[in-house]
């Protein structure tokens, strides 16, 4: 998520610090911040909300902050609202919010990424007699690596290893100290960080494009492993302290490219980035194995009152109203209504004190989805948000928040908001379902191990296609496509649909099968492509017949289903086949060929 940079050297460090960021502007955020180092004075630090200009203004592109050491970030917010108090860096000391206030803190870090047990870590702060200024994971990450070095007194590298140990969660962290003036402490894991090395300079980023103006000599940092870094040396240790070897690796991509993480579009990159984005969006939601939404404010109390359920949303946020309305339904048995949230408000709603209004909206400000939002207040139902952009207005105003942590979303055609939005309704619909009483301890257990395995079920689908890249390529002047699918396969196919034609510019339609044939099948004609998607296995045999009433009138079937349904082969053209889940949860691997079909399709064209 997001940007963080360092460097020391012989330069000023605060103009390389804002070229580097600006390089990482791609990556989406709503706040930024720097601190520098001259000698061996404490660190100014800088912030500003909104645009990186705001911060090159506040520092005059730089010239401002004298020094040649020092770290940058740009920040997603994932922990407390994007403001200026929340935006990095943070310190050990007391907070600072603005202006370039020399800090006396011994410790002052940026960080990209999820401390998934701030709370705990941060009661075991307070009890050590530290203060927090802000809402943020962060300032928690900062102040535990303060805490060991103060309690062992064995330098930096052994603070930063002791709190990495104890970190659950994500982070590239870049962290300057006191004492250790030109250097920088960083550590990595499951966040992106590169290191890079020049004559007597040395530069830390997230993503290669920061640094490839200066030099093409980088590391890659392994996961839980620390650097210290100094002008023009870096050395690398593991989760002991030990130190290990890295090779030095030299880039060969052009700067473009790398902006993309190699990838040719950011929605191919987006789309590789789900099973993160949904793990991150699990694990979020998870405690102790166990799905808590309290801190959403949806207890236990509140779960069981709910009577029904409206779900209100745009676009593809509506798709995953229409597949998630199937899985609550299924497992919490409470009845569900989706709604166009355009719709949503010209309707005579008949809300009962007790339904649950949830509206679905990446950016939180979807225009329709604030107005339903509104709408269902302003007749006293509760509210709940799903969202993936913490401190919108839409969050800022529902009742409830469950954040999705897919990070920001660069590409219009969502991919990775999408499913992390499906994630975030499945834990809602299984813990609904245990609260009600309708599934017992181990029935539970289980949703959430399949839960737990879907993003490495996604990860596989994504080595594969390399054959869904060659079928687009055939079909990549079709006219008409038609997408068929029962129960939550329709629900996937209105999604696959509307990726196919909102990038390709192909006529593409969603169909319930059992539809089809009430009037729209006489479009389908010699050659039409249609793609059946059959996960479900009560479903299957029924829609394999509506497949087959198409290939009667000539149409090309694709068929996508799980592993073991191999007698599909028999009346489809071409077939994809997804691993094997809970039968409710088949849609959030569905999608993902559909997703690479609809991008390889547009590409080929
Ligand atoms: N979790 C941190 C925060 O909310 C860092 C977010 C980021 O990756 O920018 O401040």
């Amino acid at each position: 998520m997001c940007g963080i940079v360092g460097f020391t050297g012989r330069r000023r460090a605060a103009p390389i610090l804002l070229d580097g960021l600006a390089k990482l502007e791609y990556r989406g955020y709503d706040s930024a911040g720097l601190a520098v180092r001259d000698g061996d004075e404490p660190a100014q630090v800088v912030k500003a909300v909104g645009k990186l200009r705001n911060l090159a203004e506040k520092t005059d592109g730089g010239a401002a902050l004298a020094g040649c050491c020092g770290i940058g970030h740009t920040r997603w917010a994932t922990h407390g609202a994007p403001s200026l108090i929340n935006a990095h860096p943070h310190v050990s000391g007391s907070g600072v919010s603005s202006g370039s206030d020399a800090v006396e803190s011994q410790v002052v870090g940026v960080h990209n990424g999820i401390i998934e047990n701030c709370s705990e870590l941060k009661a075991k702060l307070e009890r050590h007699g530290y203060t927090f200024y802000s809402d943020t994971d962060t300032e928690t990450a900062v102040k535990l690596v303060d805490y060991y070095y103060k309690k062992y007194k064995l330098g930096p590298v052994d603070a930063l290893t002791r709190a990495m140990v104890r970190i659950q969660g994500s982070y590239a962290l870049a962290l300057m100290f006191q004492d250790y003036p030109g250097e920088i402490f960083a550590a990595r894991k499951d966040s992106p960080m590169i290191l890079g090395v020049a004559e007597g300079e040395t530069y830390l980023a997230s993503d290669v494009p920061a640094i490839l103006n200066d030099t093409r000599n980088v590391y890659y940092i392994g996961n839980q492993q620390a650097a210290r870094l100094s002008p023009g040396e870096i050395h690398f240790y593991d989760l002991n302290g030990d130190e290990v070897e890295l090779p030095l690796t030299e880039i060969t991509w052009d700067a473009q490219a790398a902006e993309k993480g190699g990838y040719q579009h950011f929605m191919l990159k987006e789309i590789h980035e789900q099973p993160a984005a949904v793990r991150d969006t699990l694990n979020s939601l998870l405690k102790d194995g166990w799905i808590d939404l309290s801190g959403a404010g949806l207890t236990e109390e509140v779960l069981q009152s709910v009577s029904s359920i409206h779900i209100a949303a745009c676009g593809s946020a509506w798709h995953v109203g229409v597949a998630a309305q199937y899985v609550l339904e299924e497992l919490a048995e409470v009845p569900v209504r989706v709604e166009l949230a355009s719709e949503f408000r010209y309707r005579r709603l008949l809300l009962d004190e007790n339904a649950l209004v949830i509206v679905i909206s990446q950016s939180g400000e979807t225009a329709d989805t604030l107005a339903a939002l509104r709408e269902a207040k302003r007749r006293g139902a509760r509210t709940l948000a799903v969202v993936n952009v913490v401190g919108s207005t839409i969050a800022r105003e529902a009742d409830s928040v469950l954040y999705t942590l897919a990070g920001p979303e660069i590409a219009v055609a969502t991919t990775k908001a999408y499913s992390a939005q499906l994630m975030a309704m499945y834990a809602l619909a299984v813990q609904l379902a245990l609260v009600r009483g309708k599934l017992t301890e181990d029935e539970y257990t289980g949703y959430i191990e399949e839960l737990a395995a879907l993003p490495d079920k996604i990860a596989r689908i994504l080595e594969d296609k390399g054959r869904i890249q060659w079928f687009a390529a055939k079909f990549a002047n079709a006219r008409d496509i038609f997408f068929l699918g029962r129960g939550a396969d329709y629900a996937a196919s209105l999604e696959g649909s509307l990726k196919m034609k909102e990038i390709s510019y192909i006529h593409s339609e969603a169909y319930a099968a059992g539809e089809l044939k009430h009037g729209t099948i006489s479009l389908v004609e010699d050659n039409t492509l249609v793609i059946g998607v059959l996960t479900q296995s009560n479903l299957y045999e029924k829609t394999i017949s509506n497949m087959a009433e198409c290939k009667a009138r000539g149409a090309y079937l694709m068929g996508l289903t799980c592993y073991g349904h191999y007698s599909i082969e028999d009346t489809a053209d071409f077939t994809v086949y997804i691993p094997k889940t809970a039968p409710c949860f088949t849609g959030l691997l569905a999608i993902v060929p559909l997703q690479l079909l609809g991008y390889y399709t547009s590409v080929a064209r």
